[in-house]
């Protein structure tokens, strides 16, 4: 039987009593909380705060609990509206406890997402609605004549207090790694000693046991978690969390950097090479024709390193991706060959490629960096290798007959110096060359193998090296792919032989007589290779040396195509295509505009695309690119295109 002064009877009016010894407890040893930690615990870490806010809510729970356990005992000496506001101000009080609980949760989790914080809210801001709309409703409860009397949907208040703590749970369980598991092991206590003393309550009804409960979680979180020791451990972790974001910082400004520089080198670079491609063009001193075969070689070569740089530093940055598209395994290796069969002439050596003819000829993955694994590959052979061969072999192992799954292996193999036993661990680490005093006089930046196996396990594909040093090297490349043309492939020689045929008149000079193109640029030199390489082609060409320009002539000419330049001064290319083609009775609202840029970070292509530019070429330009892409837009405004 309960004690008349912890207890309130009620016998005589609604046969029921409120045992409060427990809210009374509750409110005793929080009491002590809250001076200790003003006092001896004081600290002002976030964790703290939340806790101290947390104590002296579960406090005013308690203390709205005892009195609306009187008034409800007493429902007759007071009015009943009176009754309904003071409960409402004790279900208000434990919506605020639950909600810097939660926040004191989160607090612990700095990675849930917002999604996470989002769900917490709502759900919390739902509970306070149907509190709010019982007092006009009463579906939660209501007095009559001094009765207190349960509303007909009353539970939906504590199925919205258990999907939070759900919630919360996911939460914990979800972000566990943000914290050591004996840590999120108390959290979980915090969480469940409440509920655990709600459900009690709910069996022994009279027993008013939740602030209790939250008292003894607030006693578990603050004893267990924010002692000295803890938060030594917790400062250190936001030290930790702050050096992360200054390194993220500076890890953007690099990229950002390496964005402007690759922007201000490369269109130097597309100065000197469109020039350069004009004089062996129109040359016909052999002495002059060399020298620009030399800056050519040259040109080219620090392009590549500007590229290895910039592969790195996105690779470092996480930016790297793998675009799968549909392609064509022959044009690939087609692609390969020519880019280094010009430099294997040159050194003596014998290039040859060569495939399964049986393998299929098309596959879905990304074909840029396949082009770059084998090139990289490839081009290291013919630099490492003095006299004898580089070969290629090609052929597609199928995960079981007929599957659309398999490998694609690659292998490249080498007369050249060969690698040393002990060196083949540290072919692939950046910035290694092997030997360094022996391959001296070879250029190179040791980053060609480390994109190479970087990209390689992208594409959850191995590399492996085999090598006999003095004799030779064997590089085999193997990567899952998947078929999309079974048609077979063909043999690869007698291919390129037919294709040879059909390139050289495919790349004959085109025409477009009576077309007319507008290139836009603030670097003179630039308009003038790009003038030079469409040189044959009788386009009419214009130009323009800004934004502004560009768009009042385009309101003077109706034009073909645009050639845009991205970073201007004043108004950038974006803007200025924007501005033309937003113009509702602008003559070249509809036409193509392609965008030409220095800047070949990733992704660019993507950010250009959904712009709405129709294409993209990067600085420097290449004429075959340039004609290609011209080509086709001409063509396809349907208008007559001549080939010589
Ligand atoms: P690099 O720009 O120096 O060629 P790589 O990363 O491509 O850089 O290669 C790293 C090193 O591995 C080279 O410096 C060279 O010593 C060695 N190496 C790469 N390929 C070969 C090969 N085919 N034969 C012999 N040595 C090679």
């Amino acid at each position: 039987m309960c004690r008349p002064s912890l207890c309130i009877c009620i016998d005589d009016f609604q046969s029921m009593y409120y045992n409060i010894s427990f809210d009374i407890a509750a409110i005793l040893l929080l009491v002590v909380l809250a001076v200790g930690m003003r006092t001896v615990l004081y600290t002002d870490t976030p964790g703290h705060k939340l806790m101290r806010s947390y104590v002296l809510a579960v406090i005013v729970v308690a203390v709205t609990d005892i009195v609306t356990a009187y008034t409800i005992c007493y429902g007759y000496l007071i009015p009943d509206f009176l009754n309904l506001i003071l409960n409402t101000i004790y279900q208000y009080s434990s919506i605020v406890c639950v909600a810097v609980a939660m926040k004191t949760i989160l607090n612990y989790y700095p990675s849930a997402s917002k999604r996470s914080v989002i769900i917490n809210r709502v759900l919390l801001c739902l509970l306070a609605v149907f509190v709010t709309a019982n007092l006009f409703t009463g579906w939660m409860f209501r007095f009559e004549n001094g009765k207190y009397i349960h509303g007909s949907i009353y539970y939906i208040a504590y199925l919205l207090s258990l999907a939070i703590v759900f919630h919360m749970l996911y939460v914990v369980l979800a972000n566990r790694a943000d914290r050591p598991g004996v840590i999120s092991r108390i959290i979980l206590l915090f969480l469940f000693l409440p509920t655990v003393f709600t459900v009690i309550q709910m069996i022994f009804g009279n027993v008013l046991l939740i602030a209790f409960g939250e008292a003894f979680s607030a006693l578990i979180m603050l004893f267990a978690l924010e002692t000295p020791d803890y938060r030594k451990l917790m400062k250190a972790m936001n030290e930790l969390e702050i050096a992360r974001e200054e390194a993220n910082i500076a890890n953007r400004t690099k990229s950002d950097f390496l964005a402007s520089m690759s922007h201000e080198i490369r269109t130097p670079i597309n100065g000197i090479l469109g020039m350069n491609t004009m004089i062996l063009r129109d040359s016909s001193d052999p002495q002059i024709v060399e020298y620009a075969e030399n800056i050519k070689i040259a040109g080219n070569g620090l392009l590549s390193i500007i590229n290895d740089i910039l592969d790195l530093s996105k690779i470092e940055s996480g930016g790297m991706e793998i675009n799968p598209a549909n392609y064509d395994l022959f044009s690939i290796m087609n692609t390969c060959y020519q880019m280094n069969r010009m430099r294997a002439s040159e050194n003596g050596l014998t290039l040859t490629f060569s495939n399964d003819p049986d393998m299929p000829a098309g596959y879905y993955g990304d074909e840029v960096r396949i082009r770059q694994i084998i090139n990289n590959i490839v081009s290291n052979g013919i630099k490492y290798t003095k006299e004898g061969s580089v070969t290629v072999r090609t052929n597609f192992i199928e995960d079981e007959a007929g599957a659309d799954t398999g490998t694609l292996m690659i292998l490249v193999e080498d007369t050249g110096i060969g690698i040393k036993e002990e060196d083949i661990g540290n072919l692939f680490k950046s910035f290694t060359r092997l030997e360094e005093s022996r391959n001296r006089h070879i250029e190179g930046t040791g980053l060609g193998l480390h994109i190479t196996k970087q990209l390689v396990d992208m594409m959850n594909g191995t590399i492996e090296v085999k090598s006999e040093y003095g004799k030779g090297s064997v590089f085999t490349v193997r990567i899952p792919q998947r078929v999309i043309d079974r048609k077979r492939m063909g043999d690869f020689a007698e291919r390129l032989k037919d294709h040879v045929n059909v390139s050289s008149s495919e790349t004959g000079r085109f025409k477009a007589p009576g077309r007319r193109i507008l290139i836009v640029d603030d670097v003179k030199m630039n308009v003038l290779v790009l003038k030079g390489l469409l040189r044959g082609t009788e386009i009419t060409i214009d130009s323009a040396l800004s934004g502004a320009e560009a768009i009042k002539k385009t309101e003077e000419n109706k034009y073909d195509i645009i050639f845009m330049d991205h970073l201007m001064p004043e108004m950038d290319g974006i803007e200025a295509f924007h501005k033309i083609r937003d113009d509702a009775n602008g003559i070249n609202r509809d036409t193509p505009v392609v965008v030409l840029t220095a800047n070949a970070l990733v992704g660019m292509r993507d950010t250009y695309m959904n712009e709405g530019f129709r294409e993209y070429i990067s600085k420097p330009v290449e004429q075959e690119e340039l004609l290609k892409v011209a080509e086709e837009l001409l063509g396809e405004n349907g208008q007559r295109t001549e080939r010589e």
